[in-house]
């Protein structure tokens, strides 16, 4: 593992970073080629996927191995995508894997373990609130051996460019709340899926896998064949996800925290205040690297810790932990970048360092894989049960 981990550092120091200002300067889709070249070396250095296992042309890193790997990768915005290990793909991919048919195996896990295809996730609806995930209109209504979905989403990740996406519908309106929906493939090209336009967040529309869609659903039609598991399991898999989605995410923050870091000391120790002054001798900016590096070690401990108790005892009893390491580590990432970009001055401002691109589009991670505040509160209600306070 240490050798692993020691071959992905040193691709990612000297493979990766030199493409890392162009990731910030151009379009995504300009720059595919380019990505795509590295992919390709990856894939020949053996490197690929390393959490898929070996029959899918990865490594078969167990949770807490690829937590290692995923802060690795995280360090610049293009690591994981260069080893194919980027989200929503990860998620779709594992969920395939679980829960997929045979046939949806073939057609659509198997080209996207080998980084042929890509494919997003569509849940969240403008008109209704994605904290609270049972509440949404998208339907899918049987008819025949088809269903037919009509509905409206938005914020679905890298759509454009991805060959299908996993849709949660309604498919049993009168079920109860959490059994209602179902997860659909719906191949991007479908006949009345239309991809509306790419919503610009914090000013940037992105392109391709950078790029978060508006979609829209009218009739369209797909076979009962490409449902994910049961009718009405759709929830439950999306909960599924999450355990092992969240330390991915949470291991990706706290590589981007690293990295923050890293440019917070170097500007520090070598930026000169005055003539024989360096701004690290300011004790405003000491204390925001003792803080951080206090506030980066202890969150790898909490969620290399919640890592192994999902292995040990599943996603399940793990929540209150995979809840508190979502809000807390998305915390501790707003304010490092924060701290770092305030240490570079004007020069955080730019696109020079991809501190001012990570403090655009990591503000989402307070916002995404649910809201911090309904983590928060779901901890707290069960924390509260064990002294006899029963609240909803
Ligand atoms: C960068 C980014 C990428 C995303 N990618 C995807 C994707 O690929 N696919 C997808 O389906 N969705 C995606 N989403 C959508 C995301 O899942 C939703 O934004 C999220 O679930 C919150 O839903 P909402 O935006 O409708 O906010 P709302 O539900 O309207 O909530 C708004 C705010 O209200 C507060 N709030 C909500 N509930 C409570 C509560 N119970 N207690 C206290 N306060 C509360 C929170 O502060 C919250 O931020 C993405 C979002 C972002 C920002």
């Amino acid at each position: 593992m240490s050798e692993l981990l020691a071959d992905i550092r040193s691709f990612i120091s000297e493979r990766a970073l030199p493409l890392e200002r162009a990731f910030l300067s151009r379009p995504f889709n300009e720059l595919e080629p380019e990505l795509n070249a590295l992919r390709s070396e990856v894939k020949r250095l053996g490197l690929w996927a390393p959490h898929l296992s070996a029959e899918l042309g990865g490594r078969g890193l167990s949770l807490t191995e690829f937590a290692h790997v995923s802060a690795v990768l995280g360090e610049t915005p293009i690591g994981h995508y260069l080893f194919n290990a980027q989200a929503p793909d990860i998620g779709n991919c594992e969920l395939l894997h679980a829960h997929g048919s045979a046939e949806q195996k073939a057609k659509w896990l198997e080209p996207l373990a080998r980084g042929e295809i890509r494919s997003c996730f569509a849940m969240t609806e403008p008109e209704f609130a994605g904290s609270n995930p049972v509440w949404m209109a998208t339907s899918a209504r049987r008819d025949g051996d088809d269903y037919v979905i009509d509905g409206h989403k938005w914020f679905t990740s890298s759509a454009d460019g991805a060959a299908f996406t996993i849709v949660m519908a309604v498919t049993a309106s009168d079920a109860k709340p959490h059994e209602r929906a179902s997860q659909i493939i719906v191949p991007m090209n479908a006949p009345g899926l239309a991809r509306v336009r790419n919503i610009s967040v914090m000013g940037d529309e992105g392109s391709g896998y950078a790029s978060h869609s508006e979609l829209r659903f009218t009739g369209v039609r797909v076979p009962v064949a490409n449902r994910i598991g049961a009718e009405g399991a759709g929830f439950a898999l999306a909960q599924e996800r999450l355990g092992p989605g969240r330390i991915h995410h949470c291991m990706r923050w706290i590589g981007i925290c690293e990295r923050a870091f890293r440019l917070m000391c170097e500007r520090a120790a070598t930026r000169e205040l005055s003539p024989g002054h360096l701004l690290g001798e300011q004790q405003a900016v000491q204390h925001w690297i003792a803080e951080s590096r206090a506030e980066i070690d202890a969150a790898r401990l909490l969620v290399l810790d919640t890592a192994a108790q999902i292995e040990s005892r599943g996603a399940h009893d793990a929540r209150d932990r995979i809840s508190l390491i979502k809000f807390h580590v998305a915390g501790v990432l707003q304010r490092v970048l924060d701290r770092a970009l305030q240490t570079y001055g004007s020069l955080g401002m730019t696109d020079d360092t991809p501190l001012a691109w990570w403090y655009r589009h990591e503000r989402g991670a307070r916002i995404y894989d649910g809201p911090d505040e309904v983590h928060k509160s779901a901890v707290a209600r069960r924390i509260l049960k064990g002294f006899g306070l029963n609240s909803k």
